[in-house]
């Protein structure tokens, strides 16, 4: 496996887990999971232990994102991806638009294009590397983009589109690479959503949604009609929002979450509120990602891959190398040296290193990246 190139050991991370998720999965995590082994593990998700985790998770949450009132938090099965489904069957009435500008906001996107009883949706796209928000258009009613593009390492603002609210539409972010490591202002949203395998550096298969007034409202709105009257849309119990809702009031999901994904998250949100919460998180990640962008813009084979500053992303940085330096070698050297999950989005295909520094990243070990990464390309 390993060629011979050994980085010398002072030069090493602790942790060699800089992956964009599933991402570095802390210690303690595992040793929460370890003490729930027999109060909390195999037992039924609705019965007191399981269901006090889940509100735990909801309540910690809550002050983490500084959720405003009347907003509530629903989880479910599926991940973002489901999210995506529940978003096309329980809150876009008739047609959406969408920023797109990489793998993931493309990905609701084409959801949107492919629901039948959606009109199509009007899209707003950029390269990979630059980010694009929607205009506001006549007969949206909902709008659609992501916080934080995993695909490409470009972090986009979060606030309401101007005019949308007189239009009665919808904000809809996907939070996922983003909640927990870069700033938001819920009250900008109608639903904020995410998985847990990002920033809170849990386990995949949930997703998380935090969901305004008016988005519970519109669910119901669309829910009750498709059932009763116009019957215009097929809405699977699993997609169903308002059940997720009605569930997650009740601290529970609608069907069988796994127990250690719900130990791991309750873990991390209570570490990260102890650590002085969403302020300590973002500025823990922002240093790390400045370490990375600075570090390239010093080195003579590396550059930041997001030209605008104000769009670099401070959870998941992309950096270029010089062709002359080829990226997989690189990456496959810090692999047999157990630093992990380093390389570009396969699909954008450039010659680039893409790099988690959710908050579970010690922002000492990026600086040690940083030095294993020149000490591999000097000898390759
Ligand atoms: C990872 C990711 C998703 C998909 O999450 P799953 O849990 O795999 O469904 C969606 N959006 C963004 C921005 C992501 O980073």
């Amino acid at each position: 496996m390993n060629d011979g190139l050994q980085i010398p050991a002072s030069l090493l991370p602790q942790d060699g887990r800089f992956g964009s998720g599933p991402s570095k999965i802390r210690t303690d995590q595992m040793a929460a999971l370890d003490e729930g082994s027999t109060s909390l593990m195999g037992t039924s998700h609705r019965k007191p232990p399981v269901r006090r985790l889940v509100a735990s998770i909801r309540d910690g949450l809550r002050s983490f994102l500084r959720v405003p009132d009347g907003y509530e938090i629903a989880l479910g099965n599926g991940g973002a991806s489901a999210f995506w489904d529940i978003a096309c069957a329980c809150l876009i009435d008739h047609r959406a638009a969408f920023g797109s500008y990489g793998s993931f906001s493309a990905k609701f996107a084409m959801e949107a294009e492919n629901a039948p009883f959606l009109d199509s949706p009007v899209l707003f796209s950029s390269q990979p590397g630059t980010y694009r928000l929607p205009d506001l258009t006549d007969g949206v009613d909902a709008y659609c983009w992501a916080h934080n593009e995993t695909s490409t390492g470009v972090s986009a603002p979060v606030s309401r589109i101007g005019g949308s609210a007189r239009q009665g539409a919808l904000i809809l972010v996907d939070g996922t690479s983003a909640a927990g490591a870069l700033p938001v202002d819920i009250a900008q949203t109608d639903a904020y959503y995410f998985s847990p395998q990002k920033a809170f550096g849990s386990d995949g298969g949930l997703w998380f949604a935090v969901l305004s007034p008016e988005a519970i409202e519109r669910a119901y709105s669309i829910e009750t009609s498709a059932r009763q009257e116009a019957k215009d849309r097929w809405i699977p119990a699993f997609l169903s929002l308002t059940s997720a809702l009605e569930n997650s009031r009740k601290e529970q999901t609608l069907n069988t979450p796994a127990v250690a994904t719900l130990i791991l998250m309750e873990n991390q949100i209570r570490w990260l509120n102890d650590h002085g919460g969403l302020d300590w998180a973002t500025s823990r990640c922002e240093e790390s990602a400045r370490t990375l962008y600075d570090w390239a813009e010093r080195s003579d084979y590396a550059s930041p891959f997001v030209t605008d500053q104000d769009a670099r992303s401070h959870s998941v940085v992309t950096i270029d190398l010089d062709p002359s330096v080829d990226a997989a070698t690189v990456v496959s050297r810090l692999t047999d040296n157990g630093i992990v999950d380093t390389s570009g989005y396969r699909k954008l295909g450039r010659n680039q290193l893409r790099i988690g520094v959710f908050p579970s990243v010690d922002p000492k070990d990026v600086q040690a990246l940083t030095r294993c990464v020149d000490y591999v390309v000097s000898r390759i």
